[in-house]
């Protein structure tokens, strides 16, 4: 075994690949921790080695230094997944791609990048040049366009723009882990295998992504006697054509009160919506807002958009983030509670569990159809609970997508069964990322 090692350190370089305990223990773990079922599973699972290429001749390398000895390969781009999607379960390879960091064109209405670029950065970016992202999650600030392709889903944006699967990836470069690996270049529904695949299906190198026109963005939190108000003025404003948005977030009370650095932007005791409206959109929200007592709290000028802190850091999982941080035993879910439905099945929820489930909500679209999606925070006890709290979502007709789990079919996002078909292509020997496509190599 040390054999493979030493050759590995000839043929990619001293410099490219690390055997160091700190890098190989670092380079193996996501934020998986935020699930404590997930938690006791992956703490030990480590790395042998972590190979690191700054361009696709030493990536196709690696690849190929991995086929000849068997040994897993598991992509690493910021490791900000939250569902150990990153995590090596059988040793092996982490592959650091976040060394391929080039912005390689923006063009109107598109950027091609490598697949290591921060979203935050090409966010800067493009909007230095008149565009913008369509959509990210809020961890832009680190996380990298391949992750997030590979292992996201949507975020910001997505209330205008729908999630990954709706037209936000325009064209993939993708390496199979074959002898010789072959460099694909791939586009239209034959991206379908390589969104949200965990990385089991190919190593993606570059990525075209279509960008929006830059839109001035204000910030605003808006307060409300109860959830309910909220929520009914959430739904009204993510339905309003007229105002251009990029984040319609409603959250109950005692969340904002995790909410530390912006501590004076909400009233205690009240339910708010965080959001983010086009530029001179205010007056509008605000009259929507009045027809359920709501009224505008804090204001964010378009000036000081991503000057310090934003209201989209306090959204999507960053809500989980903040509240942990005051309350070590919360974790979470994920969900779509229905159109139409919204409002009973949150009253159905907390007759049921109380302050056990704290809402909030953050609207999308999903082919063209709005959807109320949420990461509801759940004060865990232990795993039955946690699965009973999921199965009552259920019975009330909200779909859970289980973030506790690291096989991507129990997660019920991507398309499995065209990911099976394309591994058995691409990865004949079933050495990407190991154990997270269930039905791999069937
Ligand atoms: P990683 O964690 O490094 O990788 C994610 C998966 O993709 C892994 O399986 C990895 O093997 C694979 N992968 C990475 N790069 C490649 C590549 N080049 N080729 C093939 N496979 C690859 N997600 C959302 O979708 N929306 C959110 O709003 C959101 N909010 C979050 C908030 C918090 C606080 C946290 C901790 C997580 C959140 N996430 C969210 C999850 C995660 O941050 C994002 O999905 C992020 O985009 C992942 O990017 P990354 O570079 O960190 O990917």
């Amino acid at each position: 075994a040390t054999e493979w090692r030493k050759e590995a350190v000839d043929v990619l370089g001293e410099e490219r690949f690390l055997l160091d305990p700190a890098s190989r223990e670092k380079l193996s773990k996501d934020y998986y921790w935020y699930s404590p079922v997930l938690e006791p599973l992956l703490r030990e699972k480590l790395a042998d080695g972590v190979a690191a290429p700054t361009d696709e001749r030493e990536l196709a390398a690696a690849l190929a230094f991995a086929y000849r000895h068997r040994l897993p390969i598991t992509v690493r781009g910021a490791g900000t997944g939250n569902y150990g999607q990153a995590v090596p379960l059988e040793g092996g390879i982490v592959l650091d791609v976040s060394g391929l960091n080039r912005v390689l064109e923006i063009g109107p209405g598109y950027a091609r990048v490598q697949c290591g670029v921060r979203m935050g950065a090409l966010e800067k970016r493009a909007r230095e040049q008149g565009q913008e992202l369509r959509i990210y999650p809020s961890t832009y600030a680190k996380a990298t366009i391949g992750g997030f392709v590979c292992g996201g889903s949507g975020g910001i944006g997505s209330i205008s723009w729908g999630n990954l699967w709706d037209g936000n990836v325009l064209e993939a470069i993708v390496y199979t882990l074959e002898e010789r690996p072959r460099r694909l270049t791939v586009h239209g529904a034959d991206l379908l295998p390589y969104i949200h695949n965990y990385g089991t299906t190919g190593v993606v190198t570059e990525l075209v992504i279509p960008l929006a026109p830059r839109v001035e963005w204000a910030q605003s939190v808006v307060s409300f006697e109860s959830f309910d108000d909220a929520l009914a003025v959430s739904e009204a404003l993510a339905g309003d054509d007229s105002i251009r948005k990029r984040l319609v977030s409603a959250v109950e009370w005692p969340i904002p009160a995790f909410f530390k650095p912006l501590a004076k932007a909400f009233r205690q005791g009240a339910a708010a919506l965080l959001l983010e409206t086009e530029d001179g959109s205010l007056e509008a929200v605000s009259a929507l807002a009045a027809a359920r007592g709501g009224a505008i709290e804090h204001v964010i000028p378009p000036e000081r958009y991503r000057q310090g802190i934003g209201l989209s850091d306090f959204t999507w999982n960053h809500t989980t983030l903040w509240a942990l941080k005051t309350e070590p035993s919360i974790t979470y879910l994920q969900a779509d509670f229905s159109l139409g439905k919204v409002a009973e099945q949150a009253r159905r929820l907390k007759a049921e569990f109380g302050d056990e489930v704290l809402l909030h909500l953050e609207w999308i679209r999903v082919s063209g159809e709005l959807v109320p999606t949420a990461l509801p925070l759940v004060r865990y006890t232990d795993a039955s609970r946690l699965y009973e709290i999921v199965a009552f979502c259920e019975s009330i007709g909200v779909v859970i997508y289980d973030p506790h789990t690291w096989i991507l079919e129990d997660g019920g996002r991507g398309e499995a069964n065209v990911m099976q078909r394309k591994k058995r292509e691409n990865d004949p020997l079933g050495l990407l990322n190991p154990g997270k496509l269930r039905t791999e190599g069937a």
